[in-house]
């Protein structure tokens, strides 16, 4: 039978279709969804306070009857007040609504009200302005605050989901996590979680819903990663009998740093075994993880098999096959780069070579998951800057072979504490050592004042024969990425960088175009870059020594960071210059931030810090489901205690296949469902 909780919202008593609508904005369809809607905070009407002992600042509760007729005051037009006074028995307390004709009339001398809001003034009268108004016999409780919508007010959401637990009860009694679990860790039953979540009968049985929730959704995670890995070991893989790396080392311009020769020994190791690899490099900005991709690839092309790089951005692929052909192809391998830009007849050429395994390693955007790229013995996919694709792509590429062993290689420097979560599905090899002779990035916050002395700086490095990035203001509403980064580059060819080659960069080029200019700046033939952050990912011209960010203050510190990582990457001492003229204290302390460190992790661990978890874990980052309830600072202790159930009950039944895990198996693959994850049947 269908559940009532997959009925659409639209049904309940008070919805309808506009509403359902206004409903669908914030992502709720279905009854399941509203229930899922969770609270942001709450309002406590049930701790009621004299007016006496009303806190300084803050909302509270009191409980008055009204001692006067309310007067209309029409104060403009447009604008009208409504005023009463009420008495606590103790205190009295002059009430101030505006433009609200509805709530005035229905409030009658001598009737007994809750007030809900902030207390001014004092003894003998207190004022409220535009308090929560209930009648004393509703109102006695704590209320939920829902995160709202234009038109979609809190009340009306508490309304919907008063008669959504009303009608979901087979839901709520069908409990996924397993009885023996719940009792082990002391958690309440699906049913008391979601009538409390929304309706506490008090603050105990409050945090009793709430830490039901936390554990579920960290369970369900963790369970749907574990199952993601168990499927992986059971495939049989590309099986490599060889290592070649030592071969590939001789190859290298540069002798490999410890930390790349031991990744590549992993790597290799994982793919000497029988089931697919599923291994993360996190290295961070230039620790050289190109070479370690090319190592890899190395020994799975020597052993006969094909491999594909996938890249997020077409500058990057395009490199990475500059730099990898460069590499490889003195050794015999065949690179090819498939990209939107080629013509239709060479792209048929490319692919029927493809299909029949004349090319060797094949590097693209997600251009390389489109139907009709077809290899002929895929053994090996690698993506780089993973962050930016979902799980869902990362396995659709690897359907183009058979058990295909995976590489992922990330910059995003996560905090060690989030890695585990995030990165649950893969083995991790760290890349914690930088090539020799790198020296940190000197980097200065300046007000815009100094602009024209940054602007000296970056001319005096560039008569010295060495190039230079300039990062665009970011866009003001209203105006496009393109009109301001033209302009901006314009005003610079006319002003303080007259008679230099500039090249500009921006989001709304083509493919081609922009690797016309990346190439011409590679080449040296373009001396100063202005951008905006297309250039925020992977590019790599180790001539490249001075950044000028604008409006730094409006970035996050992980794309300072990245954007920071373009210069720094050779031989020549470089220089970041932050231009803000922000004097907002979070602003500061990132600015602040970045001139103190060029360690990726403390700046990742500040991040969290200043932005907290829940905007890390969007799912746009990774491709992971966005956590509802949890927050994966305060409930650390949750997500290690919930990792070991997953994995204990994963060693039991790695499939969830047996009959009493059937409702578990249902709940992971709806909550990976939303990212469009394919493992899941
Ligand atoms: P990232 O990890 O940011 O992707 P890259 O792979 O682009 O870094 O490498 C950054 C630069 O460091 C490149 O110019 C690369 O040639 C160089 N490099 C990589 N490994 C070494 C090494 N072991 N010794 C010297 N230079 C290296
Ligand atoms: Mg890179």
């Amino acid at each position: 039978m269908e559940s009532a909780v997959n009925q659409p919202v639209q049904y309940l008593k008070g919805v309808g279709e506009r509403r359902a609508g206004q409903f669908a904005r914030l992502e709720i369809h279905t009854l399941r969804d509203l229930l899922r809607h969770f609270p942001r905070g709450y309002e406590d009407w049930s701790a009621v306070v004299p007016l006496s002992a009303a806190p300084p600042g803050e909302a509270c509760c009191v409980q008055v009857a009204v001692t006067s007729a309310v007067a209309e005051h029409r104060v403009r037009r447009g604008m009208t007040l409504y005023r009463f006074t009420a008495s606590d028995g103790e205190s009295r307390v002059q009430v101030t609504l505006f433009n609200n004709p509805y709530m005035a009339s229905k409030i009658h001398k001598g009737d007994s009200l809750l007030l809900f809001g902030q207390v001014k003034g004092g003894f003998p009268r207190y004022e409220m302005t535009s308090p929560l108004i209930e009648s004393t016999q509703d109102g006695q409780r704590i209320r939920p605050v829902y995160p709202q919508t234009e038109g979609l007010s809190s009340r009306v959401i508490e309304k919907a989901v008063a008669q959504a637990l009303q009608q979901a009860g087979d839901w709520l009694d069908a409990d996924p996590l397993p009885a023996s679990l719940r009792q082990e860790k002391g958690l309440c039953t699906r049913r008391f979680a979601y009538e409390n979540i929304h309706f506490p009968v008090d603050h105990t049985t409050l945090a009793i819903a709430r830490r039901r929730l936390v554990f579920e959704e960290l369970f369900l995670l963790q369970l749907g990663m574990l199952q993601m890995k168990g499927r992986t070991r059971q495939e049989t893989g590309a099986v490599m009998s060889e290592d070649y790396s030592g071969e590939f080392y001789r190859l290298l311009p540069f002798s490999p740093t410890g930390a790349q020769r031991r990744a590549i020994e992993e790597c290799v190791q994982d793919m000497r075994r029988p089931y697919p690899m599923s291994r993360l490099i996190q290295g961070d900005v230039g620790s050289g993880k190109t070479a370690v991709a090319a190592g890899v690839a190395h020994t799975a092309i020597r052993n006969g098999w094909q491999a594909a790089l996938m890249a997020p951005t077409s500058i990057l692929a395009q490199q990475h096959y500059q730099s990898l052909s460069e590499l490889l192809g003195p050794a015999g391998i065949r690179v090819e780069l498939l990209t939107g830009a080629l013509t239709a007849a060479r792209r048929r050429e490319l692919l029927k070579d493809l299909g029949e395994g004349r090319v060797d390693l094949l590097v693209g955007t997600h251009a390389l998951l489109s139907d009709g790229v077809d290899f002929a013995r895929l053994g090996l996919v690698i993506t780089d800057e993973q962050h930016r694709f979902g799980v869902g792509q990362r396995s659709r590429l690897a359907q183009k072979g058979t058990g295909p062993h995976l590489l992922v290689m990330s910059a995003t420097p996560i905090p060690r504490t989030l890695a585990l979560m995030i990165y649950g599905d893969l083995d991790v090899s760290v890349l914690d050592e930088l090539p020799p002779g790198r020296q940190p990035v000197a980097t200065y916050a300046v007000s815009s004042r100094k602009r024209e002395r940054a602007y000296g700086y970056v001319k005096k490095h560039i008569d010295e024969g060495r190039q230079g990035y300039i990062v665009c203001p970011l866009v003001e509403e209203g105006e496009t990425d393109l009109a301001s980064a033209q302009a901006w580059a314009q005003q610079l060819a006319q002003g303080a960088f007259r008679g230099y080659r500039l090249g500009l960069l921006h989001g709304r080029m083509k493919a081609a175009e922009k690797e016309r200019v990346m190439n011409a700046f590679a080449a040296g033939e373009i001396s100063l870059l202005v951008s905006t952050t297309v250039v925020e990912v992977g590019v790599n011209v180790p001539n490249a020594v001075i950044m000028v960010i604008e409006n730094a203050e409006r970035f996050g510190l992980a794309q300072l960071h990245q954007l920071r990582g373009r210069v720094g990457r050779g031989k020549y001492a470089s220089t970041c210059i932050l231009i803000s003229d922000a004097r907002n204290e979070e602003a500061r302390r990132r600015l602040k931030v970045m001139c103190e460190t060029n360690d990726g992790f403390r700046i990742a661990d500040e991040d969290l810090k200043l932005r907290g978890p829940g905007d890390f874990f969007g799912s746009r980052q990774h491709g992971l489901p966005t956590l509802k309830i949890a927050d994966l600072q305060a409930d650390m202790d949750w997500l290690r205690q919930a990792g070991g159930a997953a994995r204990h009950l994963t060693e039991s039944d790695p499939q969830l296949a047996s009959p009493q895990n059937r409702l578990l198996k249902e709940e992971v693959r709806l909550l990976f469902g939303q990212v469009g994850e394919q493992g899941f049947n």
